[in-house]
């Protein structure tokens, strides 16, 4: 086991108070929410408990939220729901091209149905331009899809000023907030946004449940088809135990927000601070202060994000790379070469990413433990050897 987890924005572990709510809904209350007698109405109480608790954290009304089998799911549903309830054989999405992959690869998937695509580029801050995003838009727009922040250098783009736009125009909007809920405040109203994609395990609550939150009178085609549950949209018998757990992580991580914030701020700006002060040739990712609280994300010349994470694991410490090589792909991540990095800075760098169990001593560690690694690992390169000789 890691002794550091820093690597939240991947995953988050299940708080306790969520699990203890969740435990009853596997035992004594398995009841199916959808069938007539006590036990099941126990179950449904709890189904509609939780909706309430999700829509108060977003100021939308319960009955325009929808549960489903998490952010993956939720993303699916919002684009390739709105594309089939369009009322039109193709028609135009305006998205970004630093999106999650579950928005990209649909977005992929709809191309090949005909459907025409705009992925907006961002700056090297990997913000989006409302005016190139005004600019994109075209008569038979009708989805403008972007992410609220993002997961691999925790840029936070300018929601209202995009949903306010999409309203004007008469054009859906959905977001991504998968990374931004409990981070930052959202109101669904006062940011036009008509369709919105959440994920419990990004704050604290169970894998394999999500949210889709759908404004009253969108129209919105279902995307996985069977029973009448979640009022004829989202079939499939209820996960009852992961939409109470659901429930509960959002309504604590929301209450929490401010002051988690303000400690979580200064942790993630001395880290910043004191590694970019420490090595040399190595530069930060992503928007200085439009930056989700717990985001680091830095690129370090010479070096291979891979082998600074086998390192920094053999010290306890779990991060992630700027890299999809973990992941089977030899591609640098397609966020780092949107924001104008060269292939091989996007190898070199890492993203450590802060939550609620991170610690003052903890951040000190990594500064402590991250510049000798890179030290060592540029002492076996050569490329590193050349640079340096240029250098003197
Ligand atoms: C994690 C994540 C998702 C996917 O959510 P899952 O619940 O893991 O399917 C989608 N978008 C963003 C921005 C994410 O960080």
């Amino acid at each position: 086991m890691n002794k550091i987890y820093m690597d939240n924005a991947a995953t988050t572990p299940v708080r306790n108070e969520v699990l203890e709510a969740m435990i009853p809904y596997y035992g004594e209350l398995y009841g199916n929410p959808s069938s007539l007698y006590q036990t099941a109405s126990l179950s449904k109480r709890a189904v509609e408990h939780a909706r309430a608790q999700v829509a108060d954290a977003l100021g939308a009304k319960p009955d325009e939220i929808y549960f489903t089998g998490g952010g993956t799911e939720s993303d699916n549903w919002a684009l390739i729901g709105a594309a089939d309830g369009c009322g039109k054989e193709g028609g135009h999405i305006i998205t970004t091209s630093i999106e999650h992959h579950a928005v990209l690869h649909t977005c992929r998937y709809l191309e090949e149905k005909g459907f025409d695509i705009t992925y907006l580029p961002v700056d090297a801050e990997g913000l989006v331009t409302v005016r190139e995003l005004e600019q994109a838009i075209r008569p038979d727009t009708f989805l403008i899809s972007v992410m609220f922040a993002n997961n691999e250098i925790g840029t936070i783009q300018p929601i209202k000023e995009i949903g306010r736009l999409a309203k004007e125009r008469n054009i859906l909007f959905h977001t991504d907030a998968v990374q931004a809920v409990g981070h930052i405040p959202i109101d669904v109203n006062v940011l036009n946004i008509d369709l919105l994609s959440l994920s419990a395990h990004k704050i604290y609550g169970p894998k394999g449940v999500g949210v889709l939150y759908v404004r009253k009178g969108t129209k919105l085609k279902s995307f996985i088809h069977g029973g009448a549950q979640e009022r004829g949209r989202r079939a499939g018998t209820e996960n009852v135990p992961g939409i109470v757990g659901m429930g509960h992580a959002i309504e604590l991580v929301s209450a929490e927000m401010r002051e988690e914030n303000k400690r979580l701020i200064p942790l993630r700006d001395r880290l910043i601070e004191e590694i970019l002060t420490a090595v040399p040739n190595a530069r930060l990712n992503g928007h200085r202060t439009e930056r989700l609280p717990g985001n680091v994300n830095i690129s370090f010349e010479f070096v291979e994000g891979e082998s600074i994470l086998l390192l920094l694991d053999t010290k306890g410490i779990a991060a992630s790379s700027g890299s999809a090589c973990t992941s089977g792909s030899l591609d640098p991540s397609h966020v780092l070469l949107a924001i104008g990095l060269p292939h091989e800075n996007a190898h070199g760098s890492i993203r450590l990413t802060l939550g609620r169990h991170n610690t003052e001593s903890e951040v000190n560690e990594v500064i402590r433990e991250l510049p000798p690694i890179i030290e060592r690992l540029r002492g076996m390169s050569p490329l590193y050897e050349d640079f340096i000789s240029t250098q003197r």
